[in-house]
């Protein structure tokens, strides 16, 4: 799976991208994220890539052109590749399927069966971040069917770096290999939010947390029965 991500903050990914189960999916090519900064698509002197509402209001908005340029750009990335594809393989159809997600305090929701689609039916995902008010709604319109507004709260971030990397986390989950074992995917078998490790006894302030007996009885039936009700 590859993410593309349009930021006039690219170096916010860093930290996260550089640890952990991200890191280890990107060095094993399970996923790769690319960036594209509107600022370097713009085409005035100041490099400016906002200005202000029509309509009067507070704050400023991102312009269309820098975003459509570097949109274009992670398209043609894509385009590439399957250009490669096409020379190594013989065969026309690349494969690459793209869908493009306008992050947006109020788009669709995001949810697990939204990554889990996402991860079979396309191969690129393209993140636009929004700033400071948000985008110039034109960029949605030219970008069409393919375009998709996407909220990962009912709550207001000041960007959509953010939202991109818990949406680039979760998808990432869903993509075979991401997780060391399969078996780590909770939709795949019977979860419950309550869970327990050693010990089985934990002491605190005189009282004794106690890890339930059925969990610790090798009973998988009941064990099932438990985790539906917790
Ligand atoms: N005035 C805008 C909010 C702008 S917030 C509005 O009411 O829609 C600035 C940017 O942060 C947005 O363009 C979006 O890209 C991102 N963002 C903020 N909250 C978000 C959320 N809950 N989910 C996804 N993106 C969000």
């Amino acid at each position: 799976m590859k993410f593309h991500v349009i930021t006039i903050f690219p170096n916010l990914f860093d930290s996260y991208l550089n640890d952990s189960i991200m890191k280890r999916a990107i060095e094993s090519g399970k996923i790769s994220v690319h960036f594209y900064n509107p600022r370097d698509f713009t085409q005035n002197k100041h490099n400016k890539v906002d200005d202000i509402p029509y309509g009067g209001g507070p704050g400023m908005i991102m312009t269309v052109d820098p975003i459509i340029r570097a949109w274009s750009a992670a398209r043609y990335q894509g385009a590439q590749n399957k250009i490669m594809r096409i020379l190594t393989t013989g065969r026309i159809d690349g494969g690459r399927k793209f869908k493009t997600i306008i992050l947006s305090p109020g788009g669709v929701d995001f949810t697990t069966d939204y990554a889990k689609h996402a991860v079979q039916d396309y191969t690129d995902i393209i993140f636009i971040c929004g700033r400071y008010e948000g985008i110039d709604a034109r960029v949605a319109q030219i970008i069409g069917e393919q375009a998709e507004s996407v909220s990962i709260g009912n709550y207001v971030l000041t960007g959509g770096e953010l939202a991109a990397m818990v949406m680039i986390d979760s998808l990432s989950r869903q993509v075979d290999g991401v997780l060391g074992n399969s078996d780590s995917l909770e939709e795949e078998r019977i979860s419950s939010h309550e869970m327990y490790t050693r010990p089985a006894e934990y002491k605190h302030k005189n009282t004794i947390y106690s890890v339930p007996q059925v969990l610790m009885e090798g009973n998988h039936k009941l064990i099932d029965e438990w985790r539906k009700n917790h």
